[in-house]
């Protein structure tokens, strides 16, 4: 679904991502990992096109969208959810869940599944979006995603800062997205919950991938973790 061929990034002068390669198949939850600074989160905005590539390929669904402007790929069916959580701090929960993302003018999950799969955004349906939490403002990012109908979702670092109840939600919501046969590309730091929701994984170093496996074969492979991690 995702073919990301041999792209380099850049800001300004510095050359971060060097002829980075990888794939995402429809329907697999993968991960991006990487130390701090690795360049995860310039890997998505290239995909997204906030900062695209020089040169390479990216494709989705089979079109070549690198070039292309980021409504315009979220258009096609690629949702973000950044790090900083993008909400409307002065609209209640209720009205950013029914503003519209850049989506395909389909609807994804309805206020009622949103609501089964966050409880929490029920009970602060009324409240304004800077009155949320950090981890209230996460869920309400992802839901408001997952109400327009996306066909990949890449969400960086999720779980950044979440109590561990929070965490386990989000890794039950990640799985349900998968059993909507939705595709993800997660950013992670917390190595355990990647292996604890995902089929695949690839490691950043040095501006491309270093690793790339199954969630199988980086369990069992500590020199990995450590070498490419430090864990
Ligand atoms: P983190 O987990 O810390 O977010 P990351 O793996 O997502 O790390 P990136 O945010 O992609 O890493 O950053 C990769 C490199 O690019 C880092 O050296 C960072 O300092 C640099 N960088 C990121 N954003 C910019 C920017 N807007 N201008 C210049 N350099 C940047």
């Amino acid at each position: 679904m995702l073919k990301v061929h041999e792209i380099n990034t850049y800001y300004d002068q510095s050359h971060i991502l060097r002829d980075l390669s990888l794939g995402i198949e429809k329907g697999e939850v993968a991960t991006l990992l990487g130390r701090n600074g690795a360049g995860k989160t310039t890997t998505v905005k290239s995909i997204m096109g906030i900062q695209p590539p020089r040169s390479g390929s990216i494709t989705f669904n089979g079109v070549e969208i690198s070039g292309m402007r980021p409504h315009k790929i979220s258009k096609m069916g690629a949702g973000f959810v950044p790090e900083e959580r993008r909400i409307f701090p002065s609209l209640t929960v209720l009205e950013n869940l029914n503003f519209p993302v850049w989506g395909r003018g389909e609807e994804g999950w309805g206020i009622e599944k949103v609501y089964e799969f966050f409880p929490v955004l029920r009970s602060r349906s009324a409240n304004k979006g800077s009155e949320l939490s950090g981890g209230e403002q996460q869920m309400l990012a992802m839901a408001r995603i997952l109400r327009a109908k996306m066909d990949l979702i890449l969400l960086d670092e999720p779980t950044e800062g979440l109590a561990p109840l929070l965490v386990r939600s989000i890794g039950t919501i990640i799985r349900e997205i998968k059993n909507d046969r939705l595709t993800i590309l997660l950013i992670e730091q917390n190595t355990r919950f990647a292996s604890d929701v995902a089929d695949r994984h690839h490691i950043l170093y040095g501006g491309k991938i270093a690793f790339e496996g199954t969630n199988e074969v980086f369990v069992n492979s500590p020199e990995v973790q450590k070498k490419y991690l430090g864990v």
